[in-house]
C-alpha cells in the first residue's frame, strides 16, 4: 500500500471528561490510523489546570444569575498556554459549539490537511465568552441541536477528519467515492445474495459490464442528490 508516510497529524482534545471520548479512538479505523502512525490523538484533562487543587473545579455560577454553570476562563487559558509551550503552535484552536460553523465534508477535507489542531469541549452552559473571544480561532457545530457536552461532537469531527488521511482507509479510493466527497450522494450498494425474499439486486450490477455499471452508479448518485440534497445539487450544477 502506498501513502504519504510523513503526513502525521496531531489532534489534541481538551475535556473535563476525557474518558467520555477515548473509546471511539480505540477501535476499527481510528485505532488503525493511530497504529499506522498517521495520526496521534491526545486527551488533556481540564481539571488538571484548575486553580483549586483539592476540588479541581473548573466552572462557576453565571454572572447575572440564571440556571447552569459556566466554564471558567482561567483553567482553559492555562491549559492552552501549557499545551502551546509543550507541543508547539496549533494550526487552529477549535471550540465545539452548537452555534459554530456547521461541519460538512469540505471542512473535514480542510482539516485533514492540517498538522496540529486543538479541540476544546464545552460542558454545562458552555465556556465564559472571553474564551471564545480571545483564545479560540474557530467554532464548529455538528448540527442544529444541543448535546450535553462537546466530547461526542469532537469525536464526530475527528472521525470525519481522520478517515480522510492518506493511508487510513485500506482501499484508497474508498473515501473518494463516499457521499459529498464529489458533491454527490453515494449510489446504492448491494452484496450477496442476489435475491432475498424476492428482493432483487439490479440486473446491471450482476452484468459484469463495468462501464455500464459506472454509468448506472453515476445516474443513481445524480438522482439521489437532486432528490435528497437539492441545494447541494443547485450549488454545484
Ligand atoms: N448553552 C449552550 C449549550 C451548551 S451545551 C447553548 O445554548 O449554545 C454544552 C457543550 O456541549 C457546549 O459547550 C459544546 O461544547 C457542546 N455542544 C453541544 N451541542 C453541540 C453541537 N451541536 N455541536 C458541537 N458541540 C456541541
Amino acid at each position: 500500500m502506498r501513502f504519504l508516510k510523513n503526513h502525521h497529524m496531531e489532534i489534541h482534545i481538551i475535556s473535563v471528561l476525557p474518558e467520555l471520548i477515548e473509546s471511539p479512538f480505540q477501535h476499527s479505523i481510528l485505532k488503525r490510523a493511530e497504529q499506522k502512525g498517521l495520526v496521534k490523538v491526545f486527551f488533556h484533562s481540564l481539571r488538571a489546570y484548575s486553580k483549586d487543587a483539592k476540588h479541581q473545579s473548573i466552572d462557576d455560577y453565571a454572572f447575572g444569575g440564571g440556571a447552569g454553570m459556566v466554564m471558567m476562563v482561567e483553567p482553559i487559558f492555562n491549559c492552552i498556554a501549557h499545551l502551546k509551550q509543550s507541543c508547539g503552535e496549533f494550526d487552529e484552536i477549535i471550540y465545539m459549539s452548537p452555534d459554530g460553523d456547521l461541519l460538512n465534508q469540505k471542512m473535514a477535507n480542510f482539516y485533514s490537511l492540517k498538522k496540529r489542531i486543538l479541540i476544546l469541549c464545552g460542558h454545562y452552559k458552555g465556556v465564559d465568552e472571553r474564551v471564545r473571544t480571545h483564545l479560540i480561532t474557530r467554532e464548529v457545530s455538528i448540527g442544529d441541536y444541543v448535546l450535553s457536552g462537546g466530547e461526542l461532537a469532537a469525536a464526530v469531527f475527528s472521525d470525519a477528519i481522520i478517515r480522510l488521511l492518506p493511508g487510513v482507509l485500506n482501499d484508497e479510493t474508498s473515501a473518494l467515492t463516499d457521499s459529498f466527497q464529489d458533491d454527490l450522494i453515494a449510489p446504492p450498494v448491494y452484496t450477496r445474495p442476489a435475491e432475498f425474499k424476492g428482493w432483487k439486486v439490479p440486473d446491471i450490477l450482476l452484468s459484469g459490464n463495468t462501464p455500464e455499471v459506472e454509468k448506472w452508479r453515476l445516474a443513481q448518485s445524480v438522482a439521489r442528490t437532486k432528490e435528497r440534497r437539492p441545494k447541494l445539487w443547485d450549488e454545484n450544477e
